[in-house]
């Protein structure tokens, strides 16, 4: 990069070279109907030559963490040779861009889930990390002795554990809401537990180990007329549909990026300003400071009073390159390729001899998460047989072991489909799956 005209050219250049590097469309032709096929040619790691004798990789674990495109990949490399440095600090340039970069992050990650301020949104390193958030911050300025706590037989770890300790620390109660045997919650059981009254109910918008879209609008109405705070766990919804925080009024949201095609190392907590100002800090250091002497702080506005230390700087403004890839998609094409591949998913896997699926067995009410089981064959024998045919699949509790306990499943092999995933992928996990079923026979 030169300096010949100037400091102001100099910038301005700046700011175009990652203007062209991080908002680059998709190769992918404006047609209704996604191609995987097409898309996947935009992700570096599902192109690579197989070993000899293999196919090439069907990469179905997309629900532990997806790939990345050559733009996300690109931008994070334009951004460490090229824009480092720390943010909100330095009064050079370098800093200033890296600054205005990641702020123009946050407001297009919150446009991309329709957030009424991008002051609603803090950065953090994923899902885990933003439900402890409120979990620290929220829940130990509100949650009292004999407080019900309220979350589901069908949530991640993630959105059990927090709850647990905070319940242990302040003396509250804690209520599960039931699953019925084919894996939706017992939305009955929610009312009942309603009707105690509980502070804060927190459920996942899909599960991760089912597939089970749970009706979110629904349950936040409810749990706000019962006058409970909501968070919804939004790690399988936000990478695989529209969600609209204001449409949904949740209190609070969780995501991570690196399930959305972005970088690991960051993710976002939607919060509803009114809560997160009322909040005290949950981690305390620099950055998220107003004044500082030795005896007494004062915080910093949100977000950046939940932002202590030094950030993840490039994978939160690379993230913003990840939602962008998805805007160019769409959305709503994302969400209806993956509904129609498990669609298939679903009417071909019962061919398999023995095969039971895990979950609801209608496709509308199932994300494009595919979980299933054989009587007589473990989960990690099945993962590791298609493993030998290029064909990546997950197997165990997924991070959901009261869910299998309710379920009577120790585990599961868990298939799951994203965008650039086809039918070629289904064909390849039916394929492999008769394989293990002729080995184990
Ligand atoms: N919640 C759900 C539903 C998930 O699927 C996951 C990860 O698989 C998490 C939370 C935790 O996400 P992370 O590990 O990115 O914090």
């Amino acid at each position: 990069m030169t300096n010949g005209g100037g400091a102001d050219q100099w910038r301005e250049e700046m700011r175009l070279a990652i203007d062209t590097r991080t908002h680059t469309t998709p190769q992918v032709a404006p047609i209704d109907a996604l191609d995987g096929a097409a898309i996947r040619a935009d992700f570096p790691v599902l192109n690579q030559e197989p070993r000899p004798g293999k196919r090439r990789l069907a990469f179905l674990d997309s629900a532990a963490s997806s790939q990345k495109p050559r733009v996300v990949i690109d931008a994070l490399t334009t951004y460490y040779a090229q824009h480092n440095a720390n943010i909100h600090r330095g009064v050079y340039d370098l800093s200033e861009i890296a600054t205005q970069r990641y702020e123009e992050s946050r407001k297009a990650i919150a446009r991309f889930i329709n957030a009424g301020s991008a002051r609603e949104c803090v950065f953090v390193r994923n899902t885990t990390e933003a439900i402890n958030l409120v979990a620290n911050s929220w829940g130990r300025a509100n949650i009292k002795a004999g407080d019900l706590i309220v979350f589901t037989t069908m949530e991640h770890h993630s959105n059990i554990v927090p709850w647990q300790l905070i319940a242990e620390e302040r003396g509250a109660r804690l209520g599960h809401v039931r699953v019925t045997p084919d894996g939706r919650l017992d939305l009955e059981h929610l009312a009942e537990l309603l009707a105690e009254e509980p502070k804060l109910v927190a459920f996942t918008h899909v599960s991760n180990s089912l597939g089970t879209v749970n009706p979110v609008r629904e349950m936040v109405s409810l749990a706000h007329a019962a006058g409970a705070v909501t968070v919804v766990d939004a790690a399988q919804s936000v990478p695989h549909m529209a969600v609209n925080v204001q449409d949904l009024d949740c209190d609070f949201l969780a995501f991570s990026g690196h399930k959305m095609l972005g970088p690991m190392g960051a993710g976002v907590l939607y919060g509803k300003k009114r809560l997160l100002d009322a909040m005290p800090p949950f981690l305390g250091g620099g950055s998220m400071i107003r004044k500082v002497t030795l005896d007494r702080t004062t915080w910093a506005d949100v977000p950046a009073k939940f932002e202590a230390g030094t950030p993840a700087v490039a994978d939160a403004i690379v993230l913003n390159v990840a939602a962008d890839y998805l805007s160019t998609l769409g959305m709503d094409r994302v969400w209806r390729h993956e509904r129609e591949l498990v669609d298939y998913a679903l009417d071909r896997i019962r061919e398999v001899p023995g095969l039971v699926v895990i979950g609801p067995q209608d496709t509308h009410e199932r994300s494009g998460v595919l979980s299933f089981a054989f009587d007589e064959i473990h989960p990690h024998d099945v993962a590791a047989i298609v493993n030998e045919d290029n064909v990546a699949v997950r197997a165990g509790h997924h991070c959901t072991q009261p869910l299998m306990a309710a379920l009577g499943v120790p585990a599961t092999t868990r298939a799951s489909f994203y965008l650039y995933n086809d039918e070629e992928d289904v064909e390849r996990l039916v394929e492999s799956l008769h394989r293990v079923v002729e080995i184990f026979r």
